[in-house]
């Protein structure tokens, strides 16, 4: 290892290795595959580059952002390393020239993009290379449970075995599911021992939920408290990207926008302002930020829901690369859901995909649902550690927010009951409809008004009743079958609570008083029979349905 870290000392000029890198490099060291999986900034380039530096032979790069290969070959050469890349930018004749030299082992690096694998003048140049080893940045792209899922990634696979010599190979990426993990490992032949896995952890950011708020005011305030701070603002179609950008240039801000509608040289231009501090701000749809090194992003706001966490990670993992303290705010208001729905619907996935991409969703509307600590349920997802996951982060706007954590299960267990009674076949809004008691019509036509005069929730708006179903999905204590009109099912949890096993608690911010009046022990009594004979036709302990209503509210239903 002593070769290495001369490497990294002399060539990078850094003192020691990150978390992970030596490790990485001590795997290639013994020809053995690796995949690495560390956050973005963590330093994944340096685990091919330092080996690729030491050994001899050509390293072959694999890399689905064209647009960067040029930095990062302008950045070797700096270093005094050989180094190319061939892609579509550059013209055919210049493609031959360096695919030549390529095999004549010219070089230590050759960045190439994915589409490469298809042409034959390749594969047989890459044939009478001499390879030290090949390397899959962004190597969630090869996976389709990716968010990035890139067919032409995957078809490289098969192709490996035509190029001989048995080259080392090595994965990198910052955002993996176990499921991603996994596919990596299978298709790359590597190990599950030979995985590096730093972790998500970035201890330096703090994530926040915003609810119901104007967005373009609070990205107006957010602004005014954070004047002259470095941040990106993630919009989910060029028409809001579009609508921010003129409201904050209007404004006299110094802003960049970028999306998929601009010309590649406008989008360069954005990319080289932002990159080089010409501009503070950036507004943009997703498609910017893949790959780039830009330490001082101070915050990211999401002006709308992403697709799902996978996204959200990455972009939000763009803050605070240089460990300083920063934000991750995401303005969730519930019609964003619709947008990405109809993205997910345009999409040409198959049903398997499309039904993947919702639950994928849903894990990211759950997200901006839950009461729990946000950073926490950010590691889970990631399954990053139980110990870790189940504590607070004492900075995000959960952990943050005023309020008292109260005890939620009997009323848990009254939703819980009452999807029951209603027998799984209905949404929130219909059941929150028939926890308050109402009279709407649309009951009568699905037969549940009956069911509906009890009202067992009826001191709660329908509103609030419907924030309280949405946390109970929120935290997995009820599913949501995904769909046009998502219909709530129970699931093993939800079980688990109606029984009294698991308990159930939520941050409430404003407890309404229960006020108990005194009633005559005549009146007492027969509302504990009323108590009894409703609890019987719904086949549930009567301490499940009423235990939390006064009596006054009660008496309503006590007959004439
Ligand atoms: P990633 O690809 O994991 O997102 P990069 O490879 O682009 O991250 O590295 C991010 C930054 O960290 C780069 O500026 C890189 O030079 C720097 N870096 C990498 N390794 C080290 C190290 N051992 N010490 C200090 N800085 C490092
Ligand atoms: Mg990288
Ligand atoms: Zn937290």
């Amino acid at each position: 290892m002593e070769k290495y870290l001369n490497i990294l000392q002399n060539y990078f000029g850094y003192s020691s290795f990150r978390p992970g890198q030596a490790e990485v490099i001590d795997t290639i060291d013994q020809g053995e595959n690796v995949l690495a999986v560390m956050p973005t900034g963590g330093g994944k380039s340096l685990c091919y580059q330092v080996p690729g530096l030491a050994m001899n032979g050509t390293a072959i790069i694999i890399s689905p952002l064209i647009s960067l290969m040029k930095d990062q070959v302008d950045g070797l050469h700096a270093l005094g390393a050989a180094a190319t890349y061939i892609n579509s930018s550059i013209s055919a004749g210049e493609q031959y020239q360096r695919l030549m030299a390529m095999q004549q082992n010219r070089y230590q690096f050759v960045y190439v993009a994915p589409e490469r694998f298809e042409s034959g003048a390749f594969i047989q140049a890459l044939q009478q290379t001499n390879i030290s080893l090949i390397a899959f940045d962004e190597a969630h792209c090869i996976s389709q449970w990716g968010h990035d899922f890139r067919p032409s990634y995957r078809s490289i696979v098969p192709i490996l075995q035509e190029i001989g010599g048995n080259p080392t190979v090595m994965g990198l990426t910052a955002t993996a599911t176990p499921e991603v993990i996994e596919d990596i490992q299978a298709l790359l032949h590597i190990a599950p021992a030979n995985t590096v896995h730093t972790g998500f952890e970035r201890k330096n950011l703090s994530f926040f939920i915003e609810k119901g708020v104007n967005k373009i005011d609070y990205i107006l305030s957010y602004l005014k408290k954070h004047q002259g701070e470095v941040g990106i603002i993630y919009a989910a179609t060029r028409k809001q990207v579009e609508h921010v950008y003129d409201v904050l240039k209007g404004k006299g801000y110094a802003v960049s926008k970028y999306h998929g509608g601009l010309s590649e040289q406008e989008r360069q231009a954005a990319q080289t302002a932002f990159i080089f501090d010409q501009t503070e701000l950036m507004v943009a749809t997703t498609a910017f930020g893949m790959g780039i090194d830009k330490s001082n992003v101070r915050f990211i706001i999401h002006y709308a829901i992403p697709m799902n966490m996978e996204s959200y990670y990455q972009e939000a993992g763009r803050a605070g690369r240089d460990g300083e303290p920063s934000n991750c705010v995401l303005l969730f208001s519930p019609q964003d859901i619709h947008t990405q729905k109809f993205l997910i619907e345009k999409s040409d996935l198959d049903e398997e995909g499309t039904q993947r991409e919702y639950q994928k969703l849903n894990k990211m509307v759950n997200y901006c649902r839950t009461q729990n600590c946000l950073y926490s349920y950010i590691l889970n997802y990631f399954e990053m550690g139980s110990a870790a996951s189940s504590v607070s982060c004492g900075r995000c706007s959960n952990c943050l927010k005023q309020g008292e954590l109260e005890d939620i299960t009997e009323e848990a267990q009254m939703i819980l009951s009452c999807v029951k009674r209603m027998r799984e076949r209905f949404g929130a809004s219909m059941t929150a409809k028939v926890l308050k008691g109402s009279k709407d019509k649309k009951l009568i036509q699905f037969g549940l008004s009956k069911l509906s005069t009890y009202g067992i929730l009826s001191k709660y708006t329908e509103k609030e009743i419907t924030e309280r179903i949405h946390f109970l999905i929120a935290e997995e204590c009820l599913s949501a079958e995904e769909g046009q009109f998502p219909v709530l099912k129970l699931n093993q949890k939800s079980m688990d609570i109606l029984t009294g096993k698991e308990n159930v608690t939520m941050f409430i911010q404003d407890v309404p008083a229960v006020s108990e009046t005194d009633y005559s022990d005549d009146l007492f009594e027969s509302l504990r029979q009323l108590r009894r004979s409703m609890s019987q036709e719904l086949d549930l302990p009567p301490y499940v349905l009423f235990s939390d209503m006064t009596l006054k509210e009660m008496a309503r239903y006590l007959p004439e």
